[in-house]
């Protein structure tokens, strides 16, 4: 896997790079009875970089090393071309001024484009959640059934993680019941660092597919939680690249218990639809269940570099570069 693993090294050392936010206060706005802020005051007060496409209905923010694309009258925007869901609809007014939510430039645009340093946690123990079990086997189509795709896939990550230095826990080690306070309880038990519940998803339409991440809203750990969804949702993009990528679905937020309860940076994965066929095809594909596994542990790897001082790692190289060197 050196040539995915190369490819992220770029991207890791953009990661790596925190920059403290600015303080400089926006004139607020409203827009259809939402509190916004101009976006253009915004850009000024924090040092951003404002590209309006010429065509009027997307304008492109850049921080020092990352950049946002705000579509009009859209709550998806992309983050280096991964979707990345907004809390409300970014605007561009009549009079050409574009407009975002005040949460969103607080919630979303500040930690993606100047985050402020994130709790220097080094992640050393990853809690891994194979979602449903036992006689809740999660989506059942044609056969297959959620629990055991999600299960198949945690114990991929295992070896991947542990090559790597760090301590894996599972909520489950076979097919049981296990209720989800006691999945997220096991953050404290074990002292997890990162906590990732792996799910399929399933829809009425058949047509809906693709990988979607869920952060939890108004934890201590939004922030961090979003840059661990950024990190395991771009690497999915960007390193399943010869094997079917799926659509991307964005990093989004939600509330799911799970995620909300657990005591630490947290995400669940909907890795892919049992419900369309082509989803489900891939996912009962050994090559596509591995590939899926490594892109997923190079994302934390990568959220752990954020996190982790050289030192921390035990070592001189980057985790990358030590990566590079086990492979070759
Ligand atoms: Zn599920």
């Amino acid at each position: 896997m050196s040539w995915r693993i190369a490819m992220m090294c770029g991207v890791c050392g953009a990661l790596i790079f925190l920059l403290c936010g600015f303080n400089a206060s926006v004139r607020p706005v409203m827009v259809e009875g939402r509190r916004c802020v101009n976006l253009a005051d915004a850009a000024k007060a924090n040092g951003w970089k404002l590209e309006y496409a010429p065509d009027g209905r997307s304008v492109t923010v850049s921080g020092v090393r990352f950049a946002v694309r705000l579509i009009h009258d859209s709550a998806a925007a992309y983050w280096s071309d991964v979707r990345l869901a907004l809390l409300g609809k970014a605007v561009r007014l009549p009079d050409g001024n574009w407009v975002v939510g005040k949460e969103d430039l607080q919630r979303t645009l500040k930690p993606v484009l100047a985050p402020a340093p994130l709790p220097p946690t080094p992640v050393r123990r990853v809690v891994i959640d194979a979602g449903h079990g036992g006689h809740d086997p999660g989506a059942v189509r044609s056969g297959v059934l959620e629990k055991s795709v999600n299960m198949s896939l945690a114990e991929r990550l295992v070896p991947l993680l542990e090559k790597q230095g760090l301590k894996v826990v599972l909520t489950r080690s076979g097919d049981q019941f296990v209720p989800l306070e006691e999945r997220a309880d096991r953050v404290r038990l074990e002292n997890g660092d990162i906590f990732l519940s792996i799910h399929q998803n399933a829809a009425e339409n058949p047509d809906a597919s693709g990988t979607e991440i869920f952060f939890a809203p108004g934890s201590r750990f939004e922030a961090a939680s979003m840059h661990l969804a950024m990190a395991i949702q771009f690497s999915i993009m960007k390193c399943s690249g010869g094997l079917q990528t799926p659509q991307d679905r964005g990093i989004k937020r939600a509330g799911f218990r799970v995620i909300r309860q657990a005591d630490c940076p947290a995400v669940l994965l909907e890795c892919g639809f049992l419900s369309n066929t082509e989803d489900r095809m891939k996912l009962m594909k050994e090559e596509y269940l591995n590939t899926f596994a490594e892109a997923v542990a190079i994302g934390i790897l990568c959220y752990r570099s954020l996190l982790s001082p050289r030192e921390e790692q035990g070592g001189n190289n980057t985790p990358e570069e030590r990566v590079n060197h086990d492979a070759n």
